[in-house]
Parts: C-alpha cells; structure tokens; sequence
C-alpha cells in the first residue's frame, strides 16, 4: 500500500490559517496546550525570563554584562567594552551569529522561535496564560468574544488588557535598560519624566509597540514580519530535524468507528493539533513556514496515541528522509562547509579579540598648519593625536619619538591621561633639527607607552624646508 504523501493536497497552500476569503484577519484561538515538551518549555522559558529581566543589574567588572548603547555607539559584551573603532570585531561577530543561526536552522529548523525567541517566550508563556487565566480556553474565549457586551465581559477585557499594558511596560523597562543601562533607567525614575523626556518617550512607545505586539499582532510577527520566519524555506533541507507529522505512519487518516476494522493509517483525524497550534495551521500538511517549532501539536498528538493505544510520535521531531526513509540525521556536505566557515570565522574573531589593542591612538599632522622655524633653528610640525582608552582605569601615556631625531613638546603639558572608557586629545610640537630634514616630507616614527608597555607604533610625516645634504 501506498502512502499518501501530505503535499499530493496542495489547497492549504492557496489560503492563510488566518486570514479568510475577503482578506480579513480570522483571530486564532489555541486550545490550551499540555504535556511533556510544554512542561520543559514552562521550564526552559522560565529559566530565559530570569535572565532577560535580571540582565541589565548583571555585571561583570562593575559594568553591565550586556549593554547595546546604539545612541552613544558604545557597546558592552560580557563586560568587555566596544568602540566604534571595533566595528570589525563587532561585524565579525555578528556575521558568526547570523552563519551560527543558519547553521542551527539547517540542523534543528526553527526550533530557535518556539523555545528561545523572546516574542514567543513572552507571548505563550505570560501573555497567553494571563488569557487563559482571565477569559478561559479556546472555546471559552471564542464563547466570550461573540456574547454581548455585558458587565462580566467588560471587567474580563478591561482587567486583560490592563495586565497586558503592566507587562508591556515592564519589558520595555528591560529593554530600555538593555540600550541606555540600568543606572539612567533608575535616574528617569528618581528624576521624573520631565527631566529624561527624550527617554520617557522612547518607554511609551516601547510600551505601545509590545502591547500592540502581544495584544494584537501575536502570530502576525512571526509569521510576516520576521525576515528569519521567513527566510527559513531557503535554509532547511530533507534532513533538517523539524516537527513532523508522520505521513507514512497516519495516512490515511480517519475516525476510529467502534467494531469496525478500517486499513486507515493511525491519525485518527480528531484536529487536536490544530486545535493547539498558535499559529493556526495544520502539521500534518508537511512543514510550513508558519511552524514555529513549539511542539505543542506533539503533546496533542501523543495524548490522543496513548488514548488510542498507539506509540507516540506520530508528530515528532524527525526530517523527511527520516520519515520516508528512515534515514538517520548526519552529516551533509552543506553541514560540514558551514561549520567549517563559522569555525574560521570565531578563530578570527578570538585572534582579534585577544590581540585587540586597549588604547587605539589616531595621529595626524594638524591640518592647514606649515612648519615653523623655532629660535634655536630647529623645525616643528604641529601634531593632533587622539587615544581611546577601552579600559576601566585611567592611563598613563608617553609619547617617544624613533625618528627623526628631534623632540617633543606636548601643548597642554607634559603628561597624558587618558580616563577610562574615554576618548582623550591632545596636541603636540615636533621639533626636529634642519638637518635631519632630507626630503619635502620627513618620515616620522612616534611610539606609544602606558606604564612602560609598548601600545602602538605610529607613522606620520615631517614637513619641513628642503636643506642639501651635506654628509
Ligand atoms: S505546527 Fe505544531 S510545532 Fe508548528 S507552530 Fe503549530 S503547534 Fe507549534
Ligand atoms: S492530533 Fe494526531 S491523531 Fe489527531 S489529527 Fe493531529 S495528527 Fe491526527
């Protein structure tokens, strides 16, 4: 007997879960789910808040240990701070996170978006079940919203609703604190809003768009607005471990009658899983760019199979060769190029952050200014130098010249003190004798210390007047 391969009934293709024929939204009610896979989600979930909400008091060396300041361009990673001048270290990681993501994708689908991602964390596991709590399980949500307006249904939606916004304004906190850091977060407290109104602003629509986000859109972000939801039929293969409905196993499928012996498959067709599905689509039509990956259809599913005295697994994590196959998940030559690249490029990426310089020095021969002939004869070019101090004490610096033979006198003083996590400037003279003048521009080499310790070499040029050599 042949199987039914899901994908010979290609109708789901031409309509949405939740949109329907006149191209309005059709609000999807998900059964309350439960089981195995939900209880380590509930786990799992909890364990990620925990560390989402705790984050920005975290810190690592008295800084924050995650900082993204994008207004000030100052970002701070497990406590290691980063300039805009390691914009190539931070491109670098960057491009290894985006290469790890699809690497994991090839491997393990979107198993990311229904465990990890932070929308679906707080959609399911605190906006959701503040639903269920209030107004109930599917049936008695869909119930409540086609009653009439009564004063039980409006003390329902009110207190949803005004739940809804204290979250929303407690994970636009967090993430506010994730941008600018805690310490501003506590003196927009302290202060009032009058005083950090560019900040109390950037809360409120923080507040608005996550409420509109979990009270409205839900599903929507994931489904249309995530360029990696999207992007995902580019990435997964036939070995890419994804939640699956067993075709080979369920079809055909059909009601179980009582006393009657049918050659059906073991889906028993009782729609549970798409009852429970958050996205509103039916697994059982093959993988579709809807799946999150959340497993809540393999709780359903195994409920009814231990019901009915099947094995579980009918939807289970598996690929499609695996299903039609029963191929095991290995290695494939794409598997093995991009772990092969995302390995080069954390090599780099470790080989530039243990080498990273922690003063970066920029000199440049003052712009618009000519040589000066000083009183004893000697030339001087005027020089501008900036350092950025990555560190988290103040520096000492000197300055000492290789060549020409010359010396240098520093405009506001003789010693340098670079605060931490600052960028300090400075100018200085150069003052070389006429003789050590060979050419139009001189060659000069300036070396960099703080505390004894070579920092930087420098290169620059001496302008000067052309005198003949006379050696
Ligand atoms: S099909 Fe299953 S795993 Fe995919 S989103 Fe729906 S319930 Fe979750
Ligand atoms: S829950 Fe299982 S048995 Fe029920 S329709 Fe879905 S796949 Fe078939």
């Amino acid at each position: 007997m042949s199987s039914a391969h899901p994908l010979d009934n290609e109708h789901f293709r031409d309509e949405l879960s939740n949109v329907d024929h006149k191209g309005s939204r059709l609000w999807i009610y998900p059964k309350k789910p439960k089981g195995k896979f939900y209880n380590y989600r509930i786990w799992f979930s909890w364990i990620l808040m925990v560390l989402m909400f705790a984050g920005p008091y975290m810190k690592l060396n008295d800084r924050p240990l995650l900082l993204l300041n994008i207004l000030e361009r100052k970002f701070i990673i497990f406590g290691m701070v980063f300039w805009p001048q390691d914009l190539n270290l931070f491109a670098l990681l960057m491009l290894s996170f985006i290469l790890f993501i699809v690497l994991f994708t090839v491997l393990f689908g979107r198993v990311w978006c229904g465990w990890a991602c932070p929308q679906t964390i707080f959609m399911e596991m605190l906006f959701r079940r503040i639903e269920y709590f209030i107004e109930g399980d599917a049936h008695q949500q869909i119930k409540l919203d086609e009653q009439e307006w009564t004063g039980q249904k409006i003390l329902k939606k009110t207190s949803k609703h005004i739940l809804f916004w204290i979250l929303s304004f407690v994970i636009a906190n967090t993430f506010l604190s994730y941008i600018i850091g805690v310490d501003e977060l506590k003196l927009l407290v302290r202060d009032g809003p009058v005083a950090h109104l560019g900040k109390f602003i950037s809360l409120a629509i923080f507040t608005s768009v996550f409420y509109f986000v979990y009270a409205r859109m839900r599903e929507l972000v994931c489904v249309f607005i995530c360029p990696y939801g999207r992007l995902q039929g580019l990435m997964l293969d036939k070995n890419s471990l994804v939640v699956a409905y067993d075709f080979v196993r369920g079809e055909p499928r059909g009601k179980l009658k009582k006393d009657v012996i049918t050659n059906n498959g073991d889906c028993v067709d009782c729609k549970l899983c798409v009852n429970v599905c958050p996205t509103g689509i039916d697994i059982r039509n093959g993988t579709q760019l809807e799946c999150v990956n959340c497993t809540a259809c393999i709780d359903a599913c195994d409920e009814v199979m231990v019901k009915i005295e099947k094995p579980k697994g009918l939807i289970r994590f598996a690929s499609l060769n695996g299903i039609t196959e029963g191929a095991k998940m290995g290695l494939n030559a794409r598997n093995v190029a991009y772990t092969i690249v995302l390995a080069a490029l954390f090599g780099v990426f470790v080989y530039l952050l243990v080498t990273r310089k922690l003063i970066e020095t920029t000199m440049l021969r003052t712009p618009g200014m000519l040589y000066q002939k000083q009183q004893d004869g000697k030339i001087s070019n005027m020089y501008s130098i900036e350092f950025v101090n990555k560190t988290f004490k103040d520096l000492p610096v000197e300055l000492k010249l290789i060549e020409p033979k010359g010396d240098i006198k520093i405009i506001d003083g003789e010693k340098i003190i670079v605060h931490k996590e600052s960028i300090g400037k400075t100018s200085f003279f150069l003052n070389v004798d006429p003789k050590e003048i060979r050419k139009n521009s001189t060659p000069v080499t300036l070396e960099v210390y703080s505390n004894g310790i070579l920092i930087e070499s420098m290169q620059s040029k001496f302008n000067g007047p052309v005198f003949k050599n006379t050696h």
